[in-house]
């Protein structure tokens, strides 16, 4: 070592550096989903494991978000969102959910989904609330919950059709809680709330004057004719609503990271007020291209839904075939398999035998859950994936469990 040079300290070990962590932090783990996809790509699995499609998104806005880029619209956008995207959602969100609004007083633009929640929560809840969120659930919700500071309170939704019930569900509200998380259709469970199931939630919200913050991200994936109900149009939800969506799984853009909450105006200040601090802007050339995505005339919708439905009875008649029980998803893009006539372990050790020696990568149930003991004989499989993805899939599962 030459005169001068400093000796490096050693690094601390990663056990101490831990010790820094804040203890919020340790309250939630990491997302399994992603993990899954990450171990996907180790072993060289087909990832049936994260929500994302694997055929290209519409050309209309690829091009567009070329277009976008080589027009130099590469600088930050209004916080909240460009005025032309915000006045597109609105009018969506008049014509497809029903719902009044302006892109001037109700919409924001966020990164995806995730931070739509997330920011929702960080400006409406703090340590003193509770937050009802139904289980099974989609997992980001835990992580918002608790980086706000408030606490979860689950409620069953349950087997054999992952409904609720009423008396559960008014022991709940009557704890009186700040707000509930309500995602139709559901993720994982496929589970598409009716309207007067719908009701039974708002009326409960009204009585109790609870927030409701929903997760409507699959609203366009709904099948054998359902229809997707905003709970924000029931009695007077619209004031005590956020209505959480985006642009990701409707057209196929999970990466592009456009998504949006449409709430009454005070709301909408706070939330707009906390996604400014949180990420600034979602990302300009790609709010240009998602417009083009708002503009998409009825035929692409029928198509969307009838290419996922197709999808949708492939997968679940293979899995049927080869001993899973599965119940038939309603909405979204998830199959929930229950592999206990074909494999004797518990849904980790499943998909981990699944992913590193059979080449496909899956959920396992129990991350949907925080009740111990559930989900443990279960695996959940995405199917927004080309045909030939899928019966590969089907056929490297066959061999090791059909
Ligand atoms: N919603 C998708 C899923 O459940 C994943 C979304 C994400 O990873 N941000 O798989």
């Amino acid at each position: 070592m030459g005169q001068g040079q400093r000796v490096k300290a050693p690094r601390p070990p990663i056990a101490k550096a831990r010790e820094r962590v804040s203890p919020r932090v340790k309250l939630f783990a990491d997302s399994v989903i992603r993990e899954m996809t990450r171990l996907a790509a180790v072993h060289g699995a087909i990832n049936m494991a994260q929500g994302y499609p694997d055929f290209p998104a519409p050309s209309a806005l690829k091009a567009a978000a070329a277009r976008a880029v080589k027009e130099d619209y590469n600088q930050y956008e209004i916080t909240w969102g460009s005025t032309e995207l915000r006045a597109a959602i609105a009018d969506k969100a008049r014509r497809f959910n029903g719902i009044e609004a302006t892109g001037e007083d109700n919409v924001t633009v966020t990164c995806g989904a995730t931070e739509a929640m997330v920011a929702t929560m960080l400006a409406l809840t703090d340590s003193s609330d509770e937050v009802i969120v139904p289980e099974p659930f989609y997992e980001c919700y835990i992580p918002a919950t608790i980086i706000s500071g408030a606490r979860v309170r689950h409620v069953a939704l349950r087997e054999p059709d992952y409904g609720f019930d009423e008396e559960e569900l008014k022991r709940a509200f009557s704890r009186k809680p700040k707000a509930i998380i309500v995602n139709t259709p559901n993720n994982p469970t496929g589970r598409v709330f009716s309207r007067s199931e719908l009701k039974v939630i708002s009326d409960l919200c009204s009585d109790y004057r609870v927030l409701a913050i929903t997760d409507e991200i699959y609203e366009q994936i709904v099948y054998d004719g359902q229809r997707h109900v905003s709970l924000a149009t029931l009695g007077d939800m619209a004031d005590s609503t956020v209505t959480i969506s985006g642009a990701s799984k409707t057209y196929s853009v999970t990466g592009w990271r456009i998504g949006y909450t449409v709430a009454d105006k005070g709301l909408t200040e706070a939330i707009r007020k906390v996604h400014d601090f949180l990420t600034v802007c979602a990302p300009s050339p790609l709010q240009k291209a998602a417009l083009v995505g708002f503009g998409m005339d009825e035929s692409y919708y029928t198509k969307l839904t009838q290419s996922y439905t197709r999808k949708r009875d492939y997968l679940l008649k293979s899995l049927e075939s080869m001993g899973y029980r599965c119940l038939k998803p309603q909405g979204a893009y998830y199959i929930l398999a229950d592999f206990s006539a074909v494999w004797k372990g518990d849904d980790v050790r499943f998909a981990d035998h699944m992913v590193k020696d059979g080449g496909v990568a899956t959920v396992p149930a129990s991350s949907f859950f925080a009740t111990p003991g559930l989900g443990k004989k279960k695996v959940r499989l995405a199917f927004p994936k080309q045909d030939t993805t899928l019966r590969e899939a089907v056929e490297r599962m066959r061999k090791r469990t059909g």
